[in-house]
């Protein structure tokens, strides 16, 4: 069966997490003082800027430990597993953190290792991961405990031919390609490579290559890389017979038309390769004017999905502080604070719990906010996350 559509992964992404990174259970407070509040932090310009420690920051999230108020890091960012990024995160802020202390953009990719169901699980199908530094993000899809992962340049150095212009940068993907599990062998499609899932973990290095390889794998017959399948551009199928052989499903971890970067000027993001492949699937369909689409599931903030994921770890991170005890109050708020309207904001303002919570967003002014009237109206606009802190404490009537 077709491994994730898109009604399906939404769905998914609703249900409760079989796939742990890095989870324990850990009574470290009394339920006496429970607040039913809780924070989520954006990283870059909100705790973090070019890396260094934002002023408040670090004093901020300790003063949130002392207290056992429970919060999580909700970024976008990715491209290293959950464990070395807080690892990096808390020798900067000098806070202990562990790794369920953290979402990142492809944090909800390991729900679908299992999946919903045995029939979906993609744990021992074959994926391909684009984006990212070398293969890190094959690394991180492999703690996640995806089995089978190719990337983009294991299919490059097993047959040049698929993308010519990438010969010149060879030898950075001999650094770190591995021989496929099977050959590309379109006369042969039960013994080729067949791809069951293609994820964008992160920002794509080489756009021109793994451009080529997604439009090849989303135009084949059901996944097998080399074939086309015959029912591209019938019009009497839905979507004029695109993406209805049976081929694998789409994914994107982070929306983001641009990130800001040492560059005085913000610079393309993952967003940014989504829409040039649109681009280039729109020439060569015929696109949205014929009425076809590019099918694909897009998470990471400001999207429903990664709100929820990011609250489910939330609750289980007060289940670790506080212990599961019956009579624990339920989190009534949550305070998002983040720089960036169109991410942080809108997402929170947007996001609907299941949970009964409300999330509340805090604006801050240390990242990529320019002032002036945002194109999301926070809850409260604050000058840094200390000051944003300090607001959502006194909201919440708690005194420190
Ligand atoms: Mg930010």
């Amino acid at each position: 069966m077709r491994p994730q559509p898109v009604w399906r992964s939404f769905s998914l992404l609703q249900r409760p997490s079989r796939c742990s990174i890095g989870l324990r259970t850990i009574q470290t407070a009394s339920p006496a003082r429970v607040p039913n509040f809780a924070f989520a932090f954006d990283i870059d310009g909100v705790l973090l800027r070019a890396s260094k420690p934002i002023p408040g920051a670090a004093d901020s999230l300790a003063l949130l430990k002392q207290q056992g108020i429970p919060f999580i890091l909700l970024t976008n960012g990715g491209g290293k597993h959950e464990t070395e990024r807080v690892a990096e995160i808390s020798e900067k802020l000098n806070v202990p953190l562990d790794a369920a202390d953290i979402v990142q953009s492809h944090s909800p990719f390991a729900e679908l290792v299992n999946g919903p169901d045995e029939s979906s699980a993609l744990e021992n199908k074959c994926v391909l991961v684009a984006g990212g530094d070398g293969d890190n993000c094959r690394r991180v899809a492999e703690q996640y405990g995806f089995k089978n992962v190719v990337t983009p340049g294991d299919i490059f150095m097993a047959n040049p031919s698929i993308w010519p212009f990438s010969k010149n940068f060879s030898d950075h993907y001999k650094t770190f390609a591995r021989p496929l599990p099977r050959p590309i062998d379109p006369t042969d499609p039960k013994k080729g490579l067949k791809i069951d899932a293609v994820f964008v973990f992160n920002d794509p290095r080489d756009w021109g290559l793994d451009t080529q390889v997604i439009m090849d794998i989303l135009l084949s017959r059901q996944g097998h890389v080399g074939t086309l399948s015959d029912k591209n551009g019938q019009i009497d199928l839905p979507n004029h017979g695109y993406q209805q052989d049976g081929q694998p499903h789409l994914y994107f971890s982070n929306p983001d038309l641009y990130w800001a970067a040492a560059y005085p000027l913000p610079r393309l993001g993952q967003g940014g390769f989504r829409e040039a492949l649109e681009g280039v699937w729109a020439a060569t369909t015929g696109g949205p004017s014929k009425g076809i689409e590019l099918k694909k599931t897009v998470i990471g903030k400001p999207y429903q999905g990664t709100y929820e994921f990011a609250e489910r770890q939330l609750l289980r991170n007060r289940t670790r502080i506080f212990g599961g005890a019956a009579d624990l109050p339920p989190l009534k708020h949550v305070y998002m604070i983040g720089d960036n309207p169109e991410s942080d904001i809108r997402g929170a303002n947007s996001y609907r719990s299941e949970f009964g919570s409300k999330w509340q967003s805090i604006l801050v002014r240390t990242g990529v906010y320019p002032g002036g009237e945002p194109a999301w109206t926070p809850t409260t606009i604050a000058d840094d996350v200390q000051k944003g802190v300090q607001w959502a404490l006194k909201t919440s009537k708690w005194s420190s």
